[in-house]
């Protein structure tokens, strides 16, 4: 039998992989093979963040299918012209490759398989990224959701997401293999090597994701329902980066989650997990939502924030990326984020409500500046965190509720922990200051005044409000 191409995206992983499961069922030798076309990805192509896990999880993957004596071919230019010439080289019959929902991509890939199809290959897509496809998922007048509650109710109807396969022991390989170019060739670490903490942090490749799975099931899931506001404690998984490269797939973490239900040492995991997996559900929405409403990436959901008058200011557009705001939870987690690459949910609620309220600055500043910085950079995921917070998406928190920076410090980070963490000139504040060091007798002088007035910048933002409510 001639050989299958499995063409591998954001899917970097043996188990769990449909498209690369069904090229074993097919028969036949197997070409694995990874394009890098950044061009191809419209207005979103990867961050510098991004691509540091880009390098790492493709080293780590190719080290995989060498463990199980295949090889992946890495290939830089236009997904359409390498994959056909692959096809001529190698003598292929079939492409597969797993579904992806950003809009640039759904369209490239739409094209690809019509071209493919045409010349007589067996083209197919699968779905492996989310537990259900967002065009099963409908309201009874046939539409898309728009809030989460009754989507994933909605979810929860259908059947079961299906077990996943596991990894294949053995791949057979062609005659010959098509050329390949180095990983480092595609020059994607930064000239400047900024990424000491990201390297300390986390491990690229479908090992590390398997790992940090099962340490969250082990350790933090029973508490996850209370925890997992707390960013001074491991309450959370760290799974978005592996989930959003596909180093795992959400049916594993789905079907994992079940059966360690079951397990008697986790007295409370019941309802951690419950939560845990209603958290997948966001994830979910998030996808649901880009597919149905592709031009959200751009624009807001809700039409009428087109009109909402926002501020323009560089200096304290710069103040808040660099962690330099006065607000101490705010400098917290946009140091974290510069550091490690990840920042934790309710801290990116918190930086995010201040950056469109309290300072006005459109959430598309803050959307790209977490696109650039995020190891979890996420196209669906961060659309809707940020018309989330800003009050402009689907089933988003109201513009009216202007997060309290202070208030949300003092309550998500009692001991001050995690501020102290990331803000060191705070170290020696006590408690009853640290989240308005201003109020201290002699505050930490390297330590920024307040860029605003909280309660003045809230009333202005309330007005601006008033605006556009209609
Ligand atoms: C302004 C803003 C921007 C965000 N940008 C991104 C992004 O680019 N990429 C990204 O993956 N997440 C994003 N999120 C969602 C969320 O903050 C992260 O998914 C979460 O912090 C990742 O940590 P974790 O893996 O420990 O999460 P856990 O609590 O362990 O959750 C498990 C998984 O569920 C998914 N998930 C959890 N919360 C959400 C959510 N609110 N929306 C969608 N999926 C969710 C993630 O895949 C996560 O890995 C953003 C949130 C906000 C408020």
């Amino acid at each position: 039998m001639k050989p299958s191409i499995v063409w591998f995206r954001q899917d970097l992983r043996l188990a769990d992989n449909p498209a690369l499961q069904a090229a074993v069922e097919r028969g036949g030798p197997i070409v694995p093979v990874f394009v890098w076309a950044p061009h191809e990805e419209g207005d979103w192509p990867p961050g510098a963040a991004s691509r540091w896990w880009w390098h790492q999880t493709l080293e780590s993957f190719a080290a995989d299918l060498e463990s199980v004596g295949s090889r992946l071919i890495v290939r830089d230019g236009d997904s359409l012209a390498e994959l056909e010439q692959i096809v001529e080289e190698t003598d292929a019959e079939a492409v597969f490759w797993n579904r992806r929902y950003e809009p640039a991509v759904v369209e490239r890939d739409k094209a690809i398989k019509m071209t493919l199809g045409a010349r007589g290959l067996e083209v197919q897509s699968f779905g492996g990224s989310l537990l259900f496809e967002p065009w099963q998922v409908e309201t009874k007048e046939g539409n898309p959701y728009q809030v989460f509650s009754a989507f994933w109710r909605a979810c929860k109807r259908l059947d079961e997401p299906e077990e996943p396969s596991p990894a294949p022991e053995k791949l057979p390989h062609p005659w010959k293999w098509p050329d390949s170019v180095e990983v480092d060739s595609l020059e994607l670490l930064p000239r400047i090597d900024w990424a000491s903490g990201f390297r300390d942090e986390w491990t690229p490749g479908e090992k590390g994701a398997a790992e940090r799975l099962d340490r969250f099931l082990r350790e933090a899931v029973p508490d996850y329902k209370d925890d997992r506001n707390r960013p001074d404690r491991y309450a959370t998984s760290k799974l978005s980066p592996h989930l959003h490269f596909g180093e795992i797939g959400p049916r594993t973490v789905w079907h994992e989650t079940r059966r360690r239900l079951g397990d008697a040492r986790f007295t409370n995991a019941d309802e951690g997990g419950e939560v845990f997996l209603s958290e997948i559900g966001w994830r979910e929405f998030a996808h649901h939502l880009l597919y149905h409403f592709p031009e959200t990436t751009d624009r807001p959901l809700r039409e009428k924030f087109d009109d909402f008058p926002w501020r323009d200011d560089e200096d304290e557009l710069k103040a808040w990326q660099r962690g330099r705001t006065g607000f101490p939870i705010v400098d917290a987690g946009m140091r974290e984020l510069w550091t490690t690459g990840w920042m934790h949910n309710r801290v990116r609620m918190i930086v995010a409500s201040f950056l469109t309220k309290d300072l006005r600055l459109h959430w598309l500043e803050g959307a790209r500046w977490f696109w650039d910085t995020l190891v979890d950079a996420d196209l669906a995921n961060n659309t809707l965190g940020w018309q989330w917070t800003a009050g402009c998406g689907a089933d988003a928190a109201p513009y009216f509720r202007v997060f309290n920076p202070m208030t949300q410090g003092a309550k998500f980070d009692p001991d001050g922990e995690y501020t102290r963490q990331w803000v060191p000139e705070l170290a020696s504040v006590v408690d009853k200051h640290l989240q308005q060091p201003w109020e201290a007798g002699s505050p930490p002088a390297d330590y920024p005044e307040p860029v605003v007035d909280h309660a003045e910048a809230r009333k202005e933002a309330l007005a601006a409000f008033e605006t556009v409510k209609g």
